[in-house]
Order: structure tokens, then C-alpha cells, then sequence
């Protein structure tokens, strides 16, 4: 179900020696020196990492909080890309911290989307074997999924997110109002990984995006608010029961295992993640209805919701061989098991370890009639 509509409001994600809060506030950027001292104690020195698009919008605002709360600040501005979560960026980021001389304790701040906060936490993780490091998520997707549970990243030429660790932040700061200056077709993105929670464990939530999607994707505070605080608080359920994906976490890869297959076979230049995890969700879902699991309609439903979000709905056309070999190179699988998030129903997801190979093929035929 939605969380009713509340403009301020804290989760704990609670997991032992590495608990953490989710602030969610709209206007709280210019808040994060005085929290950051609460939560570090002394100011000493911190890093800024963002990118070229985002510190010119942000930096001044985010500096400025921690200078005036006594921190020492120094800056790390990353190229903007998917492409640039690699090993250069992550070994620019490795110069500005010696450079800094930032000491064990001293802190990271990511600003900016997924792309910044993955790679700023695994940086984190392996500076001085570990330092300190806060998450201000600037997209939705970033606000909703990537800023919350500690998996942290960069890609390598072999594959999407290969190098990377657990490594969870000690703050995540969320403020609504930044998503103002971002693209629409980057809302929509987000949106999808959304509606991700309410398909796999909420489908009164999935309900509510759907009577609200009009008002979300037009950046109604109240309804962009209520969206990030259910996200939040479904993120944080199920990292604190699985924190390193041995099982239900697994869950919140709906639309990936078809999804990652797509960007791959597309070379990362035509959808955004969100729409690529749109477009393996439909195929997750048809999957589902195909292989009688989930009942009739439940499609349909999904097509309907993600169509009033503005997403692609097209399953691009390659044959089933390249769609195996695709996702036969998805790390998340165990041995050579292609694993698939399933629905039984919209709000009920599950784990399939054991669809057949002709399953698949017949689901990519499917589309090509
Ligand atoms: P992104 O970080 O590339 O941001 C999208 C674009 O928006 C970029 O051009 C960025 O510079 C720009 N931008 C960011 N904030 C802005 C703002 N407020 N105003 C204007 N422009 C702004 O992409 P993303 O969708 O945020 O994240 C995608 C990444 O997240 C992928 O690398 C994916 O693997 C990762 N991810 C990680 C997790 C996780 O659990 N760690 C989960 C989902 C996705
Ligand atoms: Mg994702």
C-alpha cells in the first residue's frame, strides 16, 4: 500500500553495525552539513563526487551546507555516462582521494544518479579498505532504488556491474525537489523500477501508481513523495532480510535477467536501464501467463500501467539464440541456470530457477508473429 502523504519522514534500515537512516525531505540538500555532523561527529574533511551535469546544478548548494557545518570539502567531477562507470573513472576517483589525503574516517558524499552512487560506493569500499560514504541520489531511480542497500559497482568491457561489493552507506539524503531539473524521459526510467515493487510485493501500491501516474510524472510534490517513501521503505524491507542477494533480494530484479539482455544486445545506447527493465518485465510477465503461473490479463495490466508511464513497450527483434546467449552472460546466474523473476500474480513475484530453454524460445517467437 501507498505510505500516506507526509512531507518529512526517517527509515532505519536496520542491519547491525551497518544501520542507516533514509531521510527523505523535500529541500534537504541544503540541510546535509548539520546531519552529517550528527551522524560523524567532528567535521574534518569530505569529498563531493558528482559528474558534469550535476554538480553545476547541485555542488554550490551541497558545499556550501558542509563548509558552513565546518567541513573541509574537496571535489571529484566524474564525465557523465553509463560509459564512464569503469575502471578510469574509478581510478580518477582513487587520485582525488590520495590527492585529498581524506584518512579512514573521513567521508564520501555521492551526488548525483545511479551512475555516481554505485561507483562512489565500491570507491568507498576499497579506498583505505573502507571509508565512510553518504548517498544524495539526484534521479528517480536513484531516490527510489540505487541509493538504498549497498550494492555498489563500476562495469567492465565483459559485463554491466562486474566489479563491485556490499558496501552499504551510512546516510542516505533524499530531496525530491532536485528531480525539477531532470529529464522527462529519465522520470519515466525511474517511474519503472517504481512500479517494480508494487508488481513483485504491493499491489495496492501498484494500484496507487496507477490512479497517480499523471501526478508522478509531473512531479507532484505530494504524489512524488508518497512514491519515494513506499519505494524506500520496500527497499529497505528486503535488503534487511537479505542483505547480500542469497535469496528474496533476488526479487527486485524483476525485469532484469530479459532487461540487462536487451541493453546488452542493444550496446547500452538505445534504452535507458528503467525502460530496458520496463521492457523485460512485459516479457516477465508474458512469461509468466505462458507458462500458467500467473492468470490471464496479468499481461495486459502490466503493458497498461507501463504504456500510462510513457514507456517503450516494442520488445526489440532478436532472434531467441542471441536472447539466450544474452542472458546466459547475466552474472546473477547460478551455474548455467538462467535465472527469471516470475509473477503469480501482480504484488506476488517469485524466483524461477527451471524454465527450459524451448520456454524461452517460444516466449521470443511470441512477438515475432
Ligand atoms: P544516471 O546516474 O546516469 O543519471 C541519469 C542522467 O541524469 C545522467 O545524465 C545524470 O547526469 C542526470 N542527472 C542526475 N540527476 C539529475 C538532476 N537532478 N537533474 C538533471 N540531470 C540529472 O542514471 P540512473 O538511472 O540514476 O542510474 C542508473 C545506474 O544505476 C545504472 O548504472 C544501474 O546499474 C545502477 N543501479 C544500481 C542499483 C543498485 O542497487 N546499486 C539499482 C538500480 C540501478
Ligand atoms: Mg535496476
Amino acid at each position: 500500500m501507498a505510505d500516506s502523504l507526509k512531507t518529512s519522514h526517517i527509515y532505519r534500515v536496520d542491519l547491525g553495525n551497518r544501520s542507516y537512516d533514509i531521510h527523505i525531505e523535500p529541500g534537504c540538500l541544503k540541510g546535509l552539513g548539520p546531519a552529517l555532523n550528527q551522524l560523524l561527529g567532528k567535521p574534518a574533511r569530505c569529498m563531493i563526487i558528482s559528474n558534469v551535469t550535476v554538480a553545476p546544478l547541485y555542488m554550490a548548494t551541497v558545499r556550501s551546507s558542509l563548509e558552513q557545518a565546518g567541513w573541509q570539502v574537496s571535489e571529484c567531477i566524474l564525465a557523465d555516462g553509463e560509459r564512464y562507470k569503469n575502471l578510469d573513472s574509478f581510478g580518477q576517483i582513487m587520485d582525488a582521494l590520495m590527492q585529498a589525503r581524506l584518512s579512514r574516517n573521513e567521508p564520501v558524499i555521492a551526488l548525483g544518479g545511479g551512475v555516481v552512487g554505485d561507483m562512489t560506493g565500491f570507491a568507498a569500499s576499497c579506498y583505505r579498505r573502507g571509508i565512510p560514504f553518504v548517498q544524495v541520489p539526484t534521479t528517480v531511480l536513484a531516490q527510489v532504488d540505487s541509493s538504498v542497500g549497498g550494492k555498489t559497482a563500476i562495469n567492465h568491457p565483459h559485463g554491466k556491474n562486474m566489479i563491485g561489493a556490499f558496501y552499504q552507506p551510512k546516510l542516505v539524503w533524499i530531496d525530491p525537489e532536485v528531480l525539477r531539473t531532470l529529464d522527462c524521459r529519465e522520470v519515466r526510467a525511474g517511474i519503472a523500477e517504481a512500479i517494480k515493487y508494487g508488481l513483485i510485493r504491493d499491489a495496492a501500491f501498484f494500484t496507487w501508481m496507477q490512479e497517480n501516474m499523471q501526478a508522478a510524472l509531473a512531479l507532484d510534490p505530494a504524489v512524488i513523495s508518497t512514491m519515494i517513501h513506499t519505494c524506500c521503505r520496500h527497499k529497505a524491507e528486503v535488503v534487511m532480510g537479505d542483505e547480500t542477494e542469497q535469496g528474496a533480494r533476488a526479487l527486485l530484479n524483476l525485469g532484469h535477467t530479459f532487461g540487462h539482455a536487451i541493453e546488452a544486445m542493444t550496446h547500452y545506447t538505445e534504452y535507458l536501464h528503467g525502460e530496458a527493465v520496463a521492457l523485460g518485465t512485459l516479457l516477465a510477465a508474458r512469461l509468466s501467463e505462458q507458462a500458467g503461473f500467473a492468470p490471464q490479463g496479468t499481461e495486459t495490466a502490466v503493458t497498461d500501467c507501463f504504456r500510462q508511464a510513457g514507456l517503450p513497450l516494442a520488445i526489440p527483434a532478436f532472434d531467441a539464440a542471441m536472447w539466450l546467449d544474452a542472458m546466459g552472460h547475466d552474472k546473477k546466474n547460478i551455474g548455467s541456470r538462467i535465472r527469471y523473476i516470475l509473477l503469480h500474480e501482480i504484488g506476488n513475484a517469485f524466483i524461477a530457477d527451471d524454465i527450459p530453454a524451448d520456454a524461452i524460445e517460444q516466449l521470443i517467437q511470441s512477438y515475432q508473429r
